[in-house]
């Protein structure tokens, strides 16, 4: 089913502006040959930031957001009940990356970074003989890329795989310390001699007249809107950063360790002119939930029409991870690539809440896809027992051939595993970002999710004039979190509220005379 068969024509046109040749060309002393043929095995994270599960159609969401990715998952281990470790980018990152919970390595505010052990016992330090590269649009979850950068042999620049990188004002905000070495260097990465242009041209001119050509291009092809950093002005095109991904890992030594972590459906939700306007008037009504105790009163009607443009943007990343897969597996790179499809975190339409900045943990703010593409493997496998985002890091050692540290939290996932898994195994998402990073938990939201029980507590938000809140819901009964159990079933809603507390208690012990 091929939609506008011009847009990747015009998407090739616009491209005048040589978005993607910084990053490789500035990096390319660090590429070695690659071997494809290689019994190496390789292994490729991909994130999609704020993609929640249950906006998703192969996890059964009504509305068709992933086309594309029903038809991969017939040859993947799809996991049903995966979790984030927090509802936003830094703990959820810093978990999916280190393997422990936020209140171990600490990343749990608004751009904050782990803690000193943990700038080196990360997947990049565990995976000390792969080739380990690193890119991401996302600035937070490059600030704990930074920090990891003596473990990553190629650190991709943030910016570099930005429409506006060729801006002299984010030159110059980007290498405060720098200007003339960064200008040079930048001119010098840009290769336009094949449009009649020469270096002897004067610079900052012609990419000025480059970025301006090209930007009205791409605005046609994204009605809504170049997708873009929400703060900043800085814009990007998934289908570039896909086609640099693919390529790039054509270049580089195996085995590779890479982690690729896009934008995308991080909001202003920006979908292409493929999918503008798809869900519009479909009939689709979603549940009517009650408003929370953290309601941001955003009217019924406005978050109906987020979720739509959330949706439709769903199917551009639906499209550009089917994309990406493509040509992967052209290249050969598949043929020994254990590829993770993930998220760092969900986002929310309901409840009077939108997105993803809440203090509540419900099912779409903490609930993430999460698929492994085994080298070879025709064969789909569903697992249902509750996973978390921590359990990726030794499950890739273990898939690998290496041993699990003794500092990791997770555990190795099932198929994997090799044996039965653990009922009494609880699954623990939280968020704390008003707290202070060396503190003991004060104020805080965390989910335990165990079995088919999943709790809900939330203690310290005395300034909102919101007591400490108990909410029990059973998630095979009632996926959608509307009856709370937590006064009928008083004996489970104990002994998960005694098992969250006993960890707070061990997870503070360490903070409580900072
Ligand atoms: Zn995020």
């Amino acid at each position: 089913m091929r939609n506008k068969p011009n847009r990747r024509d015009f998407i090739k046109l616009a491209g005048l502006l040589p978005i993607g040749l910084v990053g490789p060309r500035i990096l390319q002393k660090l590429g070695r040959r690659a071997s494809v043929q290689s019994d190496k095995q390789n292994v490729l994270v991909i994130v999609f930031d704020a993609w929640s599960a249950n906006h998703i159609s192969t996890y059964g969401y009504e509305r068709e957001t992933t086309p594309n990715l029903s038809r991969l998952a017939e040859n993947a281990v799809v996991y049903h009940s995966h979790y984030a470790s927090g509802n936003f980018t830094t703990p959820g990152t810093a978990s999916l990356l280190t393997g422990t919970l936020p209140w171990t390595h600490r990343a749990f505010n608004a751009n904050g970074t782990v803690v000193e052990p943990f700038t080196t016992q990360n997947i990049f330090g565990a995976f000390q003989n792969h080739y380990r590269i690193a890119y991401t649009h996302n600035p937070w979850a490059n600030t704990l890329l930074e920090q990891f950068k003596n473990v990553i042999d190629e650190s991709v620049p943030w910016f570099s795989l930005f429409l506006r990188s060729f801006n002299d004002d984010l030159i110059h905000e980007t290498f405060k310390n720098d200007d003339d070495i960064a200008s040079v260097s930048w001119a010098r990465n840009v290769n336009v001699s094949d449009d009649g242009y020469s270096y002897s041209l004067f610079f900052s001119h012609l990419y000025q007249v480059l970025v301006e050509r090209s930007v009205a291009a791409y605005r046609k092809l994204f009605p809504r809107g170049i997708p873009s950093i929400a703060s900043a002005h800085n814009s990007f095109v998934l289908d570039e950063a896909v086609d640099w991904t693919a390529k790039r890992l054509t270049e580089i030594s195996q085995p590779f360790l890479g982690y690729f972590h896009y934008l995308p459906p991080h909001d202003p939700y920006r979908t292409s002119i493929d999918f503008f306007d798809r869900f519009k008037n479909d009939g689709f009504e979603p549940l009517d939930k009650p408003e929370d105790a953290f309601t941001k009163k955003i009217p019924k009607a406005n978050l109906s029409k987020l979720r739509t443009e959330y949706d439709e943007y769903l199917l551009y990343v639906d499209e550009q991870y089917g994309r990406l897969f493509e040509q992967l597996n052209a290249s050969g790179v598949l043929e020994n690539t254990w590829v993770v499809l993930t998220s760092d975190h969900g986002e929310m339409f309901e409840r009077g809440i939108d997105g993803h900045t809440t203090d509540t943990l419900y099912e779409p703010v903490i609930h993430v896809p999460l698929m492994i593409f085994e080298p070879g493997k025709s064969e789909r496998v569903d697992i249902h027992t509750p996973t978390s985002a921590i359990d990726l890091l030794p499950t890739l050692l273990h898939v690998t051939g290496q041993g699990v540290p003794d500092w990791v939290e997770g555990k190795i996932l099932e198929p994997y595993a090799g044996n039965n898994p653990d009922p009494n195994r609880g699954v623990y998402s939280m968020r704390s970002n008003k707290n202070g990073k060396y503190s003991p938990l004060t104020r805080a939201s965390i989910s335990l999710t165990k079995g088919r029980y999943k709790l809900h507590y939330y203690f310290g938000y005395e300034d909102k004039n919101i007591p400490e809140i108990l909410k029990l819901f059973d998630l095979e009964a009632d996926p959608e979190e509307l009856v709370d159990l937590s006064t009928s079933q008083v004996s489970i809603t104990a002994e998960l509220l005694k098992e969250i507390k006993a960890k707070l208690t061990d997870a503070n012990e360490s903070y409580l005379h900072e």
